[in-house]
């Protein structure tokens, strides 16, 4: 999107504002069923927690996407979207048993990951066809809290209890369709994915009535010029022969499957705020934006490294700011940054606030959420409002003190 464009919806909307493009949605859907497009059954299921607007669910359903859910509310909210509930699969952690059994019954596709669920769901649901997910012990990521798939991880059930695995599909006749992994965000390596997907070959050879492989996601997503990015194109040619040639050697045909979330939307969302104040101290000039880590977690959480653009004057002179937020305590969205000058009541733009912000933002600091808007057809839709002082109030109860 063009400065001018997302300057315009920050005063249609006001400001702070996520802005998501919809046709950067629609290209990354198509990158990726294009790269594997030589597999007959192709599936990718979004991984909602990313973003998970309604609206957002509604226009990857349209583009023929599945999901992948984490909890019984995404389930709920991708079947208010309209996606049916064979569309959908629900990969938790550590939720309770209970959930699980109802995402079951919904008839949801479930993922287990846990030995002990496993035993208890196929002793009173054999029939109920079940994914499990294995940790394949490959460390394919950048930053150590999103890195899932090594040996410390809780996620998976760990391939060495494979044959504990199969005690249990004999002993209690459960029906396995499908083997996941997700080795964890940020593939830097093709390599190193297709070293994981060699393991979850191996593994799936041991089930004898297998529909589904799911790869899971992790894929990289650039966030400046130069950055490096998971080449999905090479990954899909050299993962797509293998996967076929797998399918030969097992007999039956069988769906691919992936799970992405930032690689769908991270590069479509934009996050506008306002410039309060402009802080020079003896050695740094501060910007200080109308928002904080309540609305925009990662650099705080992650060290990820936003690119922050002043689109009130993308051809000023470059200066060094440190842009921080409002929040009562140390909120750095970026430390000495180039950045074309900034005045005070200018609009920031924070770029890749597709995945993983909105979805995290809080009300900390007693802030209002703010408004998130669906750029298409060369329109911006509003497709969130902005919150209220009544938001605030909702589910409190002032009792008599
Ligand atoms: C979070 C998650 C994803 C998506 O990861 P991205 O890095 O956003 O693509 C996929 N699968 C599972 C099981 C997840 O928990």
């Amino acid at each position: 999107m063009q400065p001018a464009e997302l300057l315009s919806l920050s005063k249609e909307f006001g400001n702070p504002l996520y802005v998501y493009d919809a046709d950067k949605i629609e290209v990354q859907y198509n990158r990726l069923t294009n790269a594997f497009a030589k597999v007959e059954k192709l599936r990718i299921n979004y991984a909602m927690k990313a973003l998970s607007n309604i609206s957002i669910l509604k226009l990857l359903r349209n583009l023929g996407s599945g999901l992948d859910t984490v909890s019984i509310q995404e389930v709920q909210l991708g079947l208010h979207a309209g996606f049916t509930p064979d569309k959908i699969i629900f990969t938790p952690n550590g939720v309770s048993f209970e959930e699980i059994e109802e995402v079951a019954k919904l008839g949801v596709q479930i993922n287990i990951d846990n030995l002990s669920v496993l035993e208890h769901f196929g002793a009173k649901y054999p029939k109920t066809p079940v994914c499990i997910r294995i940790n394949p012990h490959v460390m394919a990521g950048g930053n150590e809290n999103i890195s899932v798939g090594h040996i410390d991880s809780k996620f998976g059930i760990s391939i060495y209890q494979i044959p504990h695995v199969l005690r249990i599909v004999e002993n209690t006749k459960m029906n396995i369709n499908g083997i996941h992994m997700h080795t964890g965000s940020d593939i830097l390596d093709i390599e190193v994915f297709l070293y994981a997907s060699e393991i979850l070959f191996d593994t799936a050879k041991q089930f004898k009535d297998l529909e589904f492989l799911d790869f899971g996601s992790g894929f990289k997503v650039p966030y400046k010029k130069g950055d490096i990015e998971t080449n999905i194109e090479e990954l899909g040619k050299k993962l797509t022969k293998r996967f076929l040639a797998f399918e030969k050697e097992y007999g039956r045909e069988l769906t691919l499957a992936f799970e992405p979330g930032k690689f769908l939307v991270s590069e479509a969302g934009y996050f506008l705020a306002k410039v309060n104040v402009i802080k020079q101290t003896t050695s740094t000039v501060f910007a200080g934006i109308d928002s904080g880590f309540n609305h925009l977690i990662r650099p705080m959480f992650y060290g990820s490294q936003h690119n922050i653009e002043n689109i009130s004057n993308p051809k000023g002179k470059e200066r060094f700011y440190t842009v921080v937020g409002y929040i009562c305590e140390t909120d750095t969205f970026a430390n000495n940054r180039r950045i074309p000058e900034i005045h005070e009541g200018d609009t920031l733009c924070f770029r890749n606030a597709g995945a993983y912000c909105f979805s995290m933002a809080s009300n900390y600091n007693s802030r209002f959420k703010p408004a998130e808007v669906l750029w298409k057809d060369g329109k911006g839709h509003l497709i969130r409002e902005r919150e209220t002082f009544e938001n605030l109030l909702q589910n409190q109860i002032m009792i008599e003190l």
